[in-house]
């Protein structure tokens, strides 16, 4: 849905120009092991802007390995990484750190067609990916920390751009917080925002 939009017919997600995969250590492994479909992040596959790797992995906190894959032409669905599988989607901490629901990257607003289309999000999806997180923090506190660090960032955003931050909650409702007090507001999908081209 998005692909037409992006100048190199890719959608944006797996256009490693625009957005590079990552994976735990331990995923790395097991793909290594089995799929040739991934290779560690170099920094020059994006040959329209290639980049010096040394200050993004700098970034990158230190559980986490760059990666790069052959591109949508040759995905192999059964072995896309975790990364893959969420975006555009994070685990969403309250300040009080409870894992409430879904939020999203933000900066994808303009490109990511399902942020225009959160209602096209199953039951199945959002519950298969709660289950997912829950068992991940429960075996990694170290995760839940990097997560409650994203939605301060998030917070942070939505705060400056005077908005309420779209969560679909884990309870199955569609929410809107407030970024600086964390007041939630039951809302509908056809009151959300729609952005870039897929606002007609
Ligand atoms: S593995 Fe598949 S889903 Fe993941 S970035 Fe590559 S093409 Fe996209």
């Amino acid at each position: 849905m998005c692909a037409p939009h992006n100048p190199n017919g890719k959608p944006f997600c797996c256009d490693i120009c625009r957005a590079v995969p990552v994976a735990y250590h331990q995923e790395w492994d097991y793909l290594k092991a089995n799929t040739d479909l991934w290779h560690e992040w170099r920094g020059d596959e994006c040959a329209a802007e290639p980049v010096d790797p040394s200050e993004m992995r700098a970034d990158t906190p230190g559980h986490l390995t760059l990666l790069a894959c052959k591109g949508p032409a040759d995905c192999q669905r059964e072995f896309r990484a975790t990364s893959c599988r969420q975006f555009p989607f994070f685990p969403y901490v309250t300040d009080d750190y409870r894992f409430i629901g879904l939020a999203y990257y933000w900066d994808f607003e303009p490109y990511c067609w399902l942020l225009s289309h959160l209602d096209r999000v199953t039951e199945t999806y959002r519950r298969e990916f709660v289950g997912t997180f829950d068992e991940l923090f429960n075996q990694w506190p170290d995760e839940f920390e990097s997560y409650a660090a994203m939605s301060e960032e998030a917070r942070d955003y939505f705060c400056g751009q005077r908005r309420r931050i779209p969560l679909l909650h884990r309870n199955g409702g569609l929410y809107l917080i407030s970024p600086k007090n964390e007041r939630l507001a039951k809302t509908t999908f056809d009151t959300l925002r729609k952005f870039g081209p897929y606002r007609a």
